[in-house]
């Protein structure tokens, strides 16, 4: 049977390069996205002209109903689930702490925490053998944000990604009995649209001298690394976090 992988933010950057290379071997694929449309379906577009098989669906992964009308979305279309890439996240405005006020914080929190947290427990009530499933994978998209804290930049940012390792160490052992392991990826700098948001479409070329391999990474890099954490190949991996952050 195929397996099927769900990727939230599946549509653009990091997401939208899982989606392809997990179509490629061999995994249906679906995605979600909050606003762009059109990037979602060249998505499912390239993957279907390849001959794979792929679903978008508009969800905000902080909204509660939103998240179960794509968990119920994908499972309805494409199978039972085998597998989370919980990906979407984001970022605001550069800044300091003492600039942030609570609307703010909690947008942040809402996608990044409540939206990673909300989307494992919807693939747990699915994959789990305590709930009759066959077992699976959840891949969480932390980011090195969370060990270096972003100062400067946007530690809230970073303060939700050190939330996201804890669900992921947490979660893994919670789940592991129950046939579901739970890794996560810290990538570093990576070359994608996100930092448009933070109000520095060059941050990637400003902050490359002072990486280790000297570059910023590709999305395309960070999706090999998750689809490894996904295969079989990493049976014995769970509560692991991978940096993807050339050495930064
Ligand atoms: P991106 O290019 O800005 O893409 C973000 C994706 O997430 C888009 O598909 C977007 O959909 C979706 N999204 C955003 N908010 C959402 C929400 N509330 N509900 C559902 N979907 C939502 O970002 P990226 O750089 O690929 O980042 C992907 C992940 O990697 C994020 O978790 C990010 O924090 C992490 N990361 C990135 C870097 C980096 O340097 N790029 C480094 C470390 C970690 P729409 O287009 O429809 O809005």
């Amino acid at each position: 049977m195929t397996p099927v992988l769900l990727i939230t933010g599946g549509s653009r950057g990091i997401g939208a390069a899982t989606a392809r290379l997990a179509a490629q071997v061999g995994y249906a694929v679906g995605l979600s996205y909050r606003q762009d449309a059109g990037a979602a379906a060249d998505v499912v577009q390239g993957i279907e002209a390849a001959g794979g098989r792929a679903l978008a669906v508009q969800a905000d992964v902080g909204v509660e109903a939103d998240v179960e009308r794509l968990f119920s979305a994908v499972q309805d279309t494409l199978g039972p689930l085998s597998g989370l890439v919980n990906n979407a996240g984001t970022l605001e405005r550069q800044g300091r702490v003492d600039e942030l006020d609570a609307a703010r914080l909690t947008r942040i929190m809402t996608t990044n925490v409540i939206g990673s947290f909300l989307c494992a427990g919807a693939a747990v009530r699915r994959m789990s053998t305590r709930y009759g499933g066959a077992g699976g994978v959840i891949v969480n998209v932390s980011s090195r944000a969370a060990v270096l804290g972003s100062g400067g930049e946007y530690v809230d940012y970073a303060a939700s990604k050190g939330a996201v390792d804890t669900l992921t160490v947490g979660l893994a052992r919670e789940v592991a009995a129950e046939g579901i392991r739970v890794c996560g990826v810290r990538p570093g700098v990576i070359e994608t649209d996100i930092h448009a948001l933070g109000g520095e479409p060059g941050r990637v070329a400003r902050v490359a001298p002072g990486i280790p391999l000297g570059r910023g990474g590709t999305a395309e890099e960070v999706a090999q690394a998750i689809v490894w954490l996904l295969s079989p190949a990493a049976s014995y991996v769970t509560g692991t976090l991978l940096d993807v952050s050339g050495g930064r």
